[in-house]
């Protein structure tokens, strides 16, 4: 579709509040729409006392946006610095947690500085866990540029490193200032990332979410030319199902736990491939191996199981083990009983009875996991 046509489908920016149980100090707003670069200065406004501001990006995303948001912060007539680290999955490591933090202190970067995340779901984990140990925490605020970010990775606090042992074994929960979110960035996206993106916006379908679970359906096409009224509103209602499950249960004890629908064998596969596999895709097989063995332990039936497999297929992510050494079932299930959802040696999954209703149990036989494993490798 032209761009000129794509304009006119523009909505107005939207502002999702996320209540949290310290109002003062934790709450926040998500501020989504198309072209609202201009109100991005007023992000420096969430902390009292701002003295200087310090962008943590990456090397894709730095000579794309970087100078446009050093630019429109400097408005502010703050002090403004850029830290960039590689691009990809291996920079979510302590190696670069301590490389950003010598470049913050060498910035002159104190209690009273803001730091912002301007980048996809690795920028934002690492960005956000320096802020939350760096002088014992500053603030931050997520500017998140990948579909992925946008729907899920920049809201809620969750924030971390990934160890030889596996995903995110280092961590805080630590809640940003204030997400904002210009759906415009998006226009850059590689399809494989937008794919990425799309894995966890079917996981609000499926655990939460089924109206959207019927567009994802029903306007295939529409969504994969990313039009921008639809994609609007995947982002908004993903951020929404978020803001409301976080919530409740901010510190995962309990109901947040649902908001990892496909992690657990998804992340075994991620750590697994040596991170050859990204997150989307990983989460996109972990959907399809908790549908089936929802359907295995009779939880779920089996047009509903077809469903969620279909939809992922539809849009291009992986529903199929591979094949290789690396992805045989007793390494895999080593992975899955090394996650930190693991309690008493229990691999916890999160299953579904229906699509929109889930549930966490530890109670799958090892030999179920085994099985499915098998299946999605045939
Ligand atoms: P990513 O940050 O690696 O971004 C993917 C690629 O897109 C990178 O090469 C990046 O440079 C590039 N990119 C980013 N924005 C772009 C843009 N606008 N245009 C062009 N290129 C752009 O990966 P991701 O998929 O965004 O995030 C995956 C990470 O998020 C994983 O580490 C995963 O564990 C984490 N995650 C965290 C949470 C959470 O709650 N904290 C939730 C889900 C996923």
């Amino acid at each position: 579709m032209p761009r000129s046509s794509k304009q006119g489908m523009h909505r107005a920016m939207q502002r999702i509040r996320i209540n949290l149980e310290n109002p003062r100090t934790d709450s926040y707003d998500i501020f989504i729409g198309h072209g609202i670069m201009d109100r991005l200065r007023s992000i420096v406004d969430v902390v009292a006392g701002v003295d200087r501001c310090a962008i943590i990006t990456d090397s894709a995303v730095n000579p794309l946006y970087g100078k446009m948001v050093m630019e429109k912060l400097r408005e502010t007539a703050l002090p403004v610095d850029i830290i960039e680290i590689p691009a990809g999955e291996a920079s979510k490591s302590m190696d670069t947690v301590l490389d950003v933090a010598g470049q913050l202190l060498a910035q002159n970067i104190s209690r009273r500085s803001l730091i912002i995340a301007l980048g996809g779901g690795v920028v934002g984990d690492v960005a956000g866990f320096v802020a939350s140990i760096y002088m014992r925490s500053v603030p931050y605020v997520q500017i998140p540029t990948t579909l992925l970010a946008q729907v899920d990775s920049s809201v809620g606090g969750k924030t971390g490193v990934n160890l030889l042992q596996g995903k995110n074994l280092l961590g805080t929960f630590y809640q940003p200032k204030t997400v904002f979110i210009e759906l415009s960035m998006l226009d850059t996206l590689s399809d494989d990332d937008f794919r990425n993106g799309l894995a966890e916006v079917i996981k609000y379908g499926i655990i939460s979410d089924y109206e959207i679970f019927e567009l994802l359906e029903h306007q295939r096409d529409a969504i994969q030319k990313r039009r921008p009224d639809l994609i609007q509103t995947l982002v908004e209602r993903s951020c929404k199902t978020k803001a409301e499950i976080v919530e409740n249960d901010e510190r995962e004890a309990g109901q947040r736990r649902v908001l990892n629908f496909g992690h657990t064998l998804g992340h075994a596969l991620e750590a697994a491939s040596d991170y050859e596999l990204s997150h989307g895709q990983a989460v996109a097989t972990g959907m399809v191996a908790a549908a089936n063995i929802s359907h295995r332990l009779d939880y779920l039936d089996e047009a509903s199981c077809g469903r969620i497999t279909d939809v992922i297929k539809q849009y291009g992510l992986p529903t199929r083990i591979g094949q290789g050494s690396a992805f045989d079932s007793e390494k895999l299930l080593s992975f899955v009983t090394a996650d930190k959802k693991t309690v008493a040696g229990q691999p916890h999954f999160v299953l579904v009875k229906g699509i929109g209703t889930p549930f966490v149990t530890a109670e799958v036989p090892s030999g179920t996991i085994t099985d499915v494993i098998e299946e999605l490798r045939r």
